[in-house]
């Protein structure tokens, strides 16, 4: 076993509240990057009650729902914090031509060179949330970006995060409650359960930041 598995292993136990101190205390670049979606929120409301120092980002695609931009706005009044907005190369409407370069260009693009100031991230991926996710473990070596990524919702339900969301009055994108359980860019978002709304019609699953190297 490699160094860097040995340090993985040894935070799995951990409890979504004990990783993030843990990731607070060990990692003096951490960093989180938020989609807004009900399990960023959770991770906000986690990583700020542990330190509400720690840098926040988001990839604005120039596509998001207006009410992505709200909750944005919210969530920022709502901890006192400000949350970057990183923009990478916008075609007009590249997404008909093409989703993955488009993903390519407004997401994978502007996170690798956000994340290379970094030592760390987090993100709320979920195991139960699509089969792409199953394996997602606690803490791994993000071989791709090079630092280590944070996942402390990683062995949570649905249910989990709703129950925390209403247990701490953590505010929430609006559009969950109008059927859509995944929210990303307008014109690639549907409601739908899970992760069925995502790139609907299409053999896309992921954009491409969540997957590995
Ligand atoms: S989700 Fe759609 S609009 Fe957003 S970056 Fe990807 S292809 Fe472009």
């Amino acid at each position: 076993m490699t160094a860097v598995e040995q340090t993985a292993d040894d935070l799995e136990h951990l409890n979504a509240q004990e990783l993030v101190a843990e990731a607070v205390a060990r990692y003096p670049r951490l960093t989180v990057a938020t989609s807004f979606q009900k399990e960023a929120s959770v991770i906000l409301d986690l990583v700020m009650k542990a330190d509400s120092s720690v840098r926040v980002f988001t990839l604005d695609t120039g596509a998001l729902f207006p009410e992505t931009r709200e909750t944005w706005a919210k969530l920022e009044a709502h901890y006192d914090i400000k949350i970057e907005g990183i923009r990478g190369q916008q075609l007009e409407r590249h997404w008909e031509q093409s989703t993955d370069s488009c993903c390519d260009l407004r997401k994978v693009v502007p996170l690798r060179e956000t994340l290379a100031t970094a030592d760390a991230w987090v993100a709320g991926l979920r195991r139960d949330q699509s089969p792409t996710r199953a394996d997602t473990p606690k803490l791994k070596w993000d071989l791709k970006h090079g630092l280590w990524k944070l996942h402390p919702l990683a062995d949570w339900t649905e249910r989990d995060v709703w129950r925390y969301i209403a247990a701490n009055d953590v505010p929430y994108h609006p559009l969950h409650d109008q059927g859509y359980e995944s929210i990303g860019c307008f014109p690639c978002t549907k409601p739908g359960a899970g992760r069925d709304g995502r790139w609907s019609g299409d053999t896309k699953v992921e954009c491409g930041i969540h997957v590995a190297a």
